[in-house]
């Protein structure tokens, strides 16, 4: 088939380079020029996964780690600390790794697409991997998103491990993941726009240096809330139908299990059947619907661990079923913990 996507990040480049291997011509168009075009994220995710995902797009993933985590360390409300253990959580160069799936590909920067660009109806399909943008889907009535940026920094020291400071209502955190050699991601995401702990950082870090400031919200609707996912020729895949874990903001592996999905259903008939597509990722990602709920419920103040045990139990359940895809420990107790804490 003829398929352009539109959004060279995580989803639209993993996809052209299985799609193209699976004999589809593939156009990929990306709104920012090449000189300027870099991930916006903070390169954080379970190597577990991505291992697999990098041997089917050909590619090693211990090629690109920078860190490998041992304990992230979370500061509470009330001077609470907790420490996660670290089973595969690592930081990679998302940039270089997102590069190498487009080797070969035709990738047209610069393109800034539109429902209504003309281009787009040269194409069998179109696929929306604009992520956050959800550039060529009608807009959803339960969208969320979470305000956030970050700052690529160089010369940090007395810091050196994964380390985030949850804001009391689950309202956010703060983070510095770690990206080898005294570099790092350090950013917030916050509904309430106030970042505490990044001026705290500079003051802390006199001589860190800023290498660059980057920033977007993050999606936590889950796909549930995000439908539709397609529009005539247009299919979705990716942050743009709310495939991000709402506890976390995390989106690249849900981002990329998301390709996967619709990978299966393109190739398994001639036509692409939207219905199929839509039924199995509502299923893949269906407890992310719960455990939303108890992120707005949190953040709204009204988390009973009584009236809303179910709901706490179907999270806990379904991330220790997923503990790999996650790359740390899940624990009830201290899960429990950290919700009352929050
Ligand atoms: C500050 C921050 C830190 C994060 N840290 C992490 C983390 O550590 N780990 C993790 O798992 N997740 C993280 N996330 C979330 C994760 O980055 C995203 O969920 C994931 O990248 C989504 O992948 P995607 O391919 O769907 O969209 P994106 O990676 O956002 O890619 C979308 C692409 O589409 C392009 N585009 C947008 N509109 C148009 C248009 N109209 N025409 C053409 N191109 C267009 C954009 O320029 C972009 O290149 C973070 C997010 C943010 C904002």
């Amino acid at each position: 088939m003829k398929l352009a996507i539109v959004g060279a990040g995580v989803a639209g480049s993993y996809l052209g380079n299985r799609l193209q291997e699976n004999g589809h011509q593939i156009e990929i168009f990306e709104s920012s020029r090449k000189e300027s075009h870099w991930p916006v994220c903070a390169w954080g995710a379970s190597k577990n996964m991505l291992e697999t995902f990098s041997k089917d797009a050909g590619l090693k993933f211990d090629d690109y780690v920078l860190h490998r985590g041992k304990k992230l360390r979370m500061d509470l409300p009330n001077e609470k600390i907790e420490y996660l253990n670290l089973k595969g959580l690592v930081t990679y160069d998302k940039f270089k790794w997102e590069q190498d799936l487009c080797q070969g590909l035709s990738i047209k920067y610069g393109f800034h697409c539109k429902p209504e660009s003309d281009f787009l109806s040269n194409f069998d399909y179109v696929i929306d991997c604009t992520g956050f943008h959800r550039s060529l889907l009608p807009r959803s009535t339960q969208d969320f998103v979470i305000p956030s940026y970050e700052y690529l920094v160089e010369n940090v020291s007395g810091i050196d491990e994964f380390y985030v400071m949850g804001y009391k209502g689950a309202r956010g955190y703060f983070w510095f993941f770690p990206l080898g050699d005294g570099r790092g991601y350090m950013g917030a995401g916050d509904v309430d726009r106030k970042y505490y702990g990044i001026s705290e950082f500079f003051e802390k870090n006199p001589n860190a240096r800023i290498l660059r400031k980057i920033g977007r919200p993050i999606r936590l609707s889950p796909p549930k809330r995000m439908l539709p996912f397609h529009n005539n020729n247009i299919i979705g895949v990716g942050e743009s139908i709310g495939c991000v874990f709402p506890m976390l903001g995390e989106g690249i592996i849900p981002s990329l299990i998301c390709c996967n999905i619709f990978k299966d259903v393109l190739n398994k008939h001639s036509i692409f059947d939207a219905e199929l597509y839509e039924k199995r990722v509502l299923k893949k990602f269906g407890y992310y619907d719960d455990v939303y709920r108890i992120v707005r419920l949190k953040m709204d103040g009204k988390l009973s661990s009584v009236k809303h045990f179910k709901l706490l139990m179907s999270m806990y359940r379904n991330m220790k079923r997923e503990e790999k895809r996650f790359g740390f420990g899940i624990d009830f107790e201290q899960m429990n913990r950290l919700l009352k804490a929050l």
